[in-house]
C-alpha cells in the first residue's frame, strides 16, 4: 500500500497536498470578518482554529505553506533528524552497553533525510488547508498586505476585519561576514533539502539550532565545526549546563570555537575557506559547507504595517503590550514577528491569548503564562521560569537544591548519568522560582516543574508527589526530599528521636 510512511515522492505530494494545494481556488471574501489572522504558521493556525471554535468568522491568508517554520525548517523537521542521528550515535556506544558495536555502520543520510521528509508530511495532515476549511476557516493563499487600519489586501480581494493577527513569523537573521554571501551557505530553510551529507561542515552560532544541528550532523558522520563568539554555547543558560554541552559535543568529535568571530570566507577548489579569529589568534579551516544560525530577524517588512497604523522596527518586530495587542488596538501580534522568546509552544497559550482578549473583550496577560524550553541536543537543556542572575537583579533572594544524574538510580542504569536537576527556590519559602534540568530527556522532566510554577505548587508539595520507580523524573522528587528534611527544625528532631526512644 502506498502512503506518507513507504514512499517519498508521495509523501512530498501529500505534504504539498496538505499545506498548499496547487488546485486551490481562494473562496469568496466575507462581507466582513471578526478575525484576520495574517501568516499560516503555527501562531497563526492555532489562533485561528481556537476562534473558529469559539463560533467567529476567520480567515486566514498564508504566502507559502502552510504550518510555517515548525512544520517545514524548524522543529518537526530537525527533531526527526535528531532521532536518526541518535540511534547512529548508540550504535556507536553499543560496547558501552555491553552489545557488540554493529559490524560496519553506514550512515544512509539519503534515507535519514527522506524519513524526516515522511514525517513532516504526516504531521502537516493536522496543518492542512482542507482540516481549516473544515472549521468553517476561509483560507486565502497569497501575499497579505494592509491597505488601512480595518482591511488586508490579498491576490486583489479585499478582507474587511474587526480585529486582525499578525503572525508572519521570522526569517534567518544573516551577519555580514566578507565573502559568505558569495561562497554560498545553508540556513534553516535549505538545510533540510540536502540529499548528501556535508564531508565538512562549519555551524556558525552556537545557540540552539546550530548546537542540535551541529551534533546530529557529526553523529551522521560529517566532520563539524562550531564556531560561537561567545565564551560558551546556549548563552542564555546557566554556565554548568552550558559546559556540560560543550564537553558532549567534544566527546562526539565536534571541533569548538568559543568566544570566535567568523572574519571572512572565501572559495578555493569547490571548497569554502573561512577564516576564524579567536582572542589574537587566527586560524582558517576549509569546509564544504557553512550552516548559518545566528538568530531570526521578524517578518515586518512588505506588510504596510504604515498604513495599519501598526508599530514595528526590523530587530524586535512587532511592538505589543502583554494583552498581545500592537499600536491599533483592533490588531494584536503573536510568535517570532514579536517575541523575544521565539518558541513554537508559545503559540498555544498565545492563541488563547489573543482569542479571548481580541474577540471577548479579555483582559489576559503574556507576562501570566509559564514558559519552559528545551535544547534538544544530547544531553538536552531544559529550563523554566527564574535564572539566579534574573532573581538577583530583581533583588529576590535565592536558595537552590541540586540533584546531579548521577546519583538517579534510573540514569545510573540508563548510563544517562550525565546532568542535573537544579531548581531554584526564594530563601525562606518553598516557592520555585526556576529550575534547570540537564539530562537525557530534559525535555519530558522540566515539565513537573512547569505545572509547579504554574498552579503555584511549592517545593515541599513536590516531595509528597510519587514517580514510578525507577524514573530519571524522580530525579526531582529527590530534590524536593532534600529541601523537605533541610527544613525540619532541631526540636523537630529532638522530639522525633526522645518518641522513638520506646
Ligand atoms: C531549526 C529550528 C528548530 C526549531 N525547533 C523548535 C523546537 O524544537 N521547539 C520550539 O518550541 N520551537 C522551535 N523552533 C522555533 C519555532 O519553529 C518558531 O518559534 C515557530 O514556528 C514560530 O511560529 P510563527 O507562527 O510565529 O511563525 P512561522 O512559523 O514563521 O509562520 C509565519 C508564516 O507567515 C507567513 N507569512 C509571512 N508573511 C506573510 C504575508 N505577508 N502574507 C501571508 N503570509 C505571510 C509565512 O510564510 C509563514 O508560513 C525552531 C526553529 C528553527 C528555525
Amino acid at each position: 500500500m502506498t502512503d506518507v510512511l513507504t514512499d517519498p515522492e508521495y509523501a512530498e505530494r501529500a505534504l504539498l497536498h496538505n499545506i498548499h494545494p496547487s488546485e486551490w481556488v481562494n473562496p469568496r471574501p466575507a462581507a466582513r470578518y471578526n478575525l484576520v489572522v495574517l501568516g499560516g504558521g503555527y501562531g497563526g493556525i492555532l489562533t485561528a482554529l481556537e476562534a473558529a471554535r469559539a463560533g467567529a468568522k476567520v480567515a486566514l491568508i498564508e504566502r507559502d505553506r502552510l504550518g510555517g517554520v515548525c512544520l517545514n525548517s524548524g522543529c518537526i523537521s530537525s527533531k526527526a533528524l535528531i532521532r536518526t542521528s541518535r540511534l547512529y550515535a548508540e550504535m556507536r556506544d553499543a560496547a558501552k552497553y555491553g552489545a557488540t558495536r554493529p559490524e560496519g555502520i553506514r550512515v544512509d543520510f539519503g534515507t535519514a533525510m527522506e524519513r524526516m521528509r515522511r514525517v513532516r508530511a504526516r504531521a502537516s495532515r493536522r496543518r492542512s488547508a482542507e482540516e481549516l476549511s473544515a472549521h468553517g476557516i476561509h483560507v486565502f493563499f497569497g501575499e497579505g498586505t494592509f491597505s488601512d487600519p480595518h482591511t488586508l489586501i490579498v491576490g486583489g480581494e479585499t478582507l474587511r476585519f474587526r480585529r486582525a493577527l499578525i503572525a508572519t513569523g521570522a526569517r534567518p537573521a544573516i551577519p555580514r561576514i566578507p565573502g559568505l554571501a558569495e561562497a554560498g551557505y545553508l540556513t534553516n530553510e535549505n538545510v533540510f533539502d540536502l540529499s548528501e551529507c556535508p564531508k565538512e561542515l562549519l555551524v556558525i552560532g552556537g545557540g540552539p539550532f546550530g548546537c542540535e544541528l551541529g551534533q546530529a550532523f557529526s553523529r551522521l558522520g560529517c566532520q563539524v565545526t562550531i564556531a560561537q563568539d561567545e565564551p560558551l554555547f546556549l548563552s542564555r543558560e546557566e554556565r554548568d549546563a552550558a559546559q556540560i554541552l560543550s564537553d558532549a559535543l567534544a566527546r562526539d568529535g565536534i571541533d569548538i570555537h568559543l568566544n570566535t568571530q567568523t572574519t571572512g570566507v572565501r572559495t578555493s577548489g569547490g571548497r569554502k575557506i573561512v577564516d576564524l579569529q579567536t582572542d589574537d589568534l587566527q586560524t582558517t579551516i576549509a569546509v564544504d559547507q557553512i550552516l548559518v544560525s545566528t538568530g531570526r530577524s521578524p517578518n515586518v517588512r512588505g506588510l504596510n504595517l504604515e498604513a495599519a497604523r501598526v508599530a514595528y522596527d526590523d530587530v524586535s518586530g512587532i511592538r505589543i503590550d502583554d494583552f498581545l495587542q500592537t499600536s491599533n488596538r483592533h490588531i494584536y501580534a503573536i510568535g517570532d514577528v514579536c517575541l523575544e522568546h521565539k518558541f513554537a509552544h508559545i503559540e498555544g497559550a498565545s492563541a488563547h491569548i489573543v482569542t479571548q482578549n481580541a474577540l471577548f473583550c479579555g483582559r489576559r496577560r503574556l507576562s501570566k503564562v509559564t514558559v519552559p524550553w528545551c535544547t534538544f541536543t544530547d544531553p538536552e537543556i531544559a529550563h523554566v521560569g527564574m535564572y539566579v542572575t534574573e532573581a538577583r537583579e530583581k533583588g529576590i533572594p535565592v536558595k537552590t537544591i541540586v540533584v546531579p544524574m548521577h546519583e538517579v538510580d534510573r540514569a545510573i542504569a540508563d548510563g544517562e548519568e550525565e546532568g542535573f536537576v537544579k531548581i531554584h527556590i526564594r530563601e525562606g519559602t518553598d516557592r520555585i522560582l526556576g529550575a534547570t534540568v540537564v539530562a537525557r530527556h530534559a525535555g519530558e522532566m522540566i515539565s513537573d516543574l512547569s505545572l509547579a510554577i504554574t498552579a503555584g505548587i511549592g517545593l515541599r508539595e513536590l516531595a509528597r508527589v510519587s514517580h514510578p520507580y525507577p524514573t530519571q523524573a524522580a530525579a526531582i522528587k529527590m530534590a524536593a526530599s532534600t529541601f523537605a528534611r533541610s527544613l525540619r527544625s532541631g526540636f523537630r528532631t529532638w522530639c522525633a528521636a526522645n518518641w522513638l526512644r520506646w
